[in-house]
């Protein structure tokens, strides 16, 4: 009898939900024949597990071990494509997840993998650009600059050597397609720094990854030895390598210049600018920094046309965004999406609201350094400017639901003791102010706070927005302001004297 193909996923959420323990338990089993799959995000219902029918897939939800006879039987399942979570997206970077095997390279092909790189390959580095230019993109990793921006400067600066990074030091909490894009679709990834390579005359990479992410290095440095043997470096005439370097665990070296400072073996320290790294980065040559998934975007750009890009999102953001989220939702998972959906549309309709017995509180959106919404803001659109306007950032696109037993103040200092531990030192502001920070809300934590804390507090945040470095000490004051400004009544105080 042929075994029946089933697809689990292997990513690291998966396996952490009961993948792993099913592929030990079906390990033996000959009537089946289990395929290695990325995850389609919807961590919610992990253990899924998958099967071809003549309709499509169908998939079964929370599997035990014990299930096997009846998704064997194809009895019970639900098709993949009638998935609300799944249907209501719109998947161009995530598109093969869940479908292919991620380290199969010629299925990436299959599925339209190098498209962009060969329509990089027939136009100039000018029109590579250009292309860049009219999709709109802006870099997904934080700071929203205009991708073409960086790349012209790198490739109109004379040099005979320049590099191209990849900034896969995913730091932020609530945070996770950087992984899932390099242990899901690693080939993605290399495509995409080879289309800048091209486009700024790079030829060499590095892909700059977290300590934390040990499965994503394994992906990342079986698909780069993978691309190498396919001779896919080799295809513009002129070397290109890549290599996979692992980080030592700093929050700060997600910054630009503290990550090249980390590359060259030296401690992560964040770097004024400019010098910008597009003119003088690694080793004083022009290199272009980006994160992960302004990489991973690049292959569909390049092979639908920037305008296709542009056509997407809305005006100030093209395209989409991977929202990744978390906390006391019911159905935590990644989903993307055209920019412009409201905050609360996002968590109603992909987290299916909060989690049983669970009310809001308040939603974080962009990590430790993002701003915190209370329920009546949840009307804002998810976009790059719309957050500016309202002080807060997008960030990496982790969306954080905390519940209605959440003390603001244990979450205010919890942040600020973060910037505390994270900082570099290289400035005042940040390596002083968070401490200093941290003290006042200790006091508060204890019921000792005055309201002469309150102001001094406000003033620390005041001088660390304006007068820091990097975003680390800039953005730190934001979540614990906006925890002060929407829960007032938290902050116990009492007169001083
Ligand atoms: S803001 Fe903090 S992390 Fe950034 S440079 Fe200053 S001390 Fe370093």
């Amino acid at each position: 009898m042929t075994p029946i193909r089933l697809y689990l996923s292997n990513d690291t959420s998966s396996r952490a939900a009961g993948a792993e323990k099913l592929a030990d338990a079906w390990r033996d089993r000959s009537e089946i024949q289990l395929i290695h799959t990325s995850s389609r995000g919807a961590f919610f219902l992990e253990p899924m597990v998958e099967r071809d029918t003549p309709g499509g897939r169908e998939a079964w939800f929370n599997v035990l071990p014990n299930d096997l006879p009846r998704i064997v039987a194809g009895v019970g399942g639900t098709k993949v494509a009638e998935i609300p979570f799944l249907q209501q997206q719109n998947r161009f970077t995530f598109a093969n997840f869940g479908i292919t095997e991620p380290l199969a390279l010629d299925e990436y092909q299959s599925r339209g993998g190098f498209k962009g790189l060969a329509a990089a390959q027939s136009l100039s580095p000018d029109a590579i650009v250009e292309e860049l230019r009219l999709s709109g993109l802006r870099g997904r990793g934080g700071a929203a600059f205009p991708v073409w921006k960086k790349w012209q400067v790198a490739q109109q600066t004379e040099s005979k050597q320049k590099y191209v990074v990849a900034n896969a030091d995913e730091g932020d909490a609530g945070t996770y397609s950087d992984r899932m894009m390099m242990e899901g679709d690693p080939f993605r990834l290399i495509e995409g720094m080879m289309i800048c390579a091209r486009a700024i005359g790079a030829t060499r990479g590095y892909l700059y990854c977290r300590y934390e992410y040990p499965a994503a290095a394994r992906a990342m440095q079986f698909a780069i030895q993978k691309a190498r043997e396919a001779d896919l470096f080799d295809c513009d005439d002129y070397p290109f390598d890549l290599e996979v370097v692992i980080g030592a665990g700093s929050y700060v070296c997600g910054e630009e210049t503290a990550l090249l400072e980390s590359l060259e073996g030296r401690r992560g320290v964040v770097l004024a600018k400019p010098p910008y790294p597009a003119v003088s980065g690694l080793y004083g040559k022009p290199t272009i920094v980006s994160n992960v998934l302004t990489f991973a975007t690049l292959p569909n750009i390049l092979a639908n046309g920037g305008a296709w890009h542009a056509s997407l999102g809305t005006e100030g953001s093209r395209g989409t965004m991977a929202l990744q989220i978390g906390g006391r939702v019911k159905q935590p998972g990644l989903v993307e999406v055209p920019f412009g959906l409201t905050l609360r549309d996002v968590l109603d309709r992909f987290g299916g609201g909060m989690a049983p017995g669970a009310r809001l509180k308040a939603v974080q959106v962009g990590g430790p350094l993002g701003s915190l919404f209370p329920e009546s803001q949840l009307d804002i659109p998810i976009c790059y400017d719309a957050f500016a306007g309202a002080g807060a950032i997008l960030g990496h696109g982790g969306i954080v639901v905390y519940d209605d037993e959440t003390s603001m103040v244990d979450l205010a200092r919890h942040f600020m003791s973060f910037t505390a531990d994270e900082s570099c030192g290289k400035c005042t502001p940040c390596r002083v102010g968070s401490v200093r920070g941290r003290e006042i809300l200790e006091r508060i934590q204890s019921g000792q706070g005055t309201a002469e804390d309150l102001i001094l507090l406000s003033d620390l945040g005041e001088t660390m927005k304006s007068a820091s470095l990097c975003a680390l000490g800039g953005r730190a004051p934001y979540p614990v302001l906006t925890a002060i400004e929407h829960f007032p009544e938290e902050f116990r105080l009492k007169p001083r004297g």
